[in-house]
């Protein structure tokens, strides 16, 4: 793409990112492909990477920090499975790539950074591009937001040493929550789904103050920046 590349030359690619990277591996929620072909992913990269900007791989948005790969992004999206009315949190703003196909399925997202530099840039974009139903907020995002809790949705953008308790508390019946987890020398992608009590008798509280209606699927191997805070890597 030169310095001249008009929005119908990236309408163009990102079709074919679609089409090529997404339906190709088998992705098929219409809705979540339907964003990825409508968010204008090159305004969320720096200008020197938008060339680059629908390829198949994660770019450098600064501070030493990424945003993800298309693939990723959709794969992650698909399996919160959103509805319009849903109230989403995202922990790792990045550039607000995945907030803003956030903002297209669910009805609300929190998103959390805790680079202030990144936050401010991609909340400026954000509202720029229409999106008012993204809150940008700066913090510690490991520990989650729990004043807007619960969430239908949670997606942590960044790896964590473990699943933190205080996210999955979060989580309302029925939720569901996609992160990365290091084990050892790998990552992988785990999907976290909150089951509603069927009655007060599966309402049953274990030592942490959780109740024991969660399950934990690995969905694939993946590589991301680390979450870094206090339910993630010391800085
Ligand atoms: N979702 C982003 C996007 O669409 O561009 C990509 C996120 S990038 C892979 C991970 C982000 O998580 C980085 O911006 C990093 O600063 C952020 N992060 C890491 N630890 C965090 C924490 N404890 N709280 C909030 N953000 C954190």
């Amino acid at each position: 793409m030169g310095a001249k590349s008009t929005d119908t030359d990236f309408a163009h690619l990102r079709h074919r990112m679609v089409v090529d990277q997404l339906r190709a591996r088998h992705l098929d929620d219409d809705r979540v492909l339907a964003a990825m072909e409508k968010v204008p992913r090159h305004l969320f990269v720096p200008e020197t990477q938008r060339h680059a900007a629908y390829n198949d791989g994660p770019l450098p948005i600064g501070a030493g920090q990424t945003i993800s790969q298309p693939y990723m992004v959709a794969r992650m999206t698909e399996l919160l499975r959103l509805s319009p009315t849903d109230r989403v949190l995202e922990i790792g703003t990045g550039s607000g790539y995945q907030a803003a196909i956030l903002a297209e399925l669910a009805g609300e997202v929190w998103t959390l950074e805790r680079h202030a530099d990144l936050a401010d840039r991609a909340a400026e974009l954000l509202l720029e591009l229409g999106y008012t139903n993204v809150h940008v907020i700066i913090c510690d995002g490991s520990l989650g937001l729990p004043e807007m809790a619960p969430f239908d949705a949670i997606v942590v953008t960044a790896a964590a040493p473990a699943v933190p308790d205080c996210l999955k508390a979060q989580l309302g019946f029925n939720g569901r929550m996609v992160i990365p987890v290091t084990s050892g020398h790998n990552e992988d992608l785990r999907l976290i789904e909150r089951s509603a009590p069927l009655g007060q008798q599966d309402d049953v509280k274990n030592e942490k103050g959780l109740d024991s209606s969660f399950r934990e699927t690995s969905i694939l191997a993946c590589t991301f920046v680390p979450l870094i805070g206090k339910e993630g890597y010391p800085q």
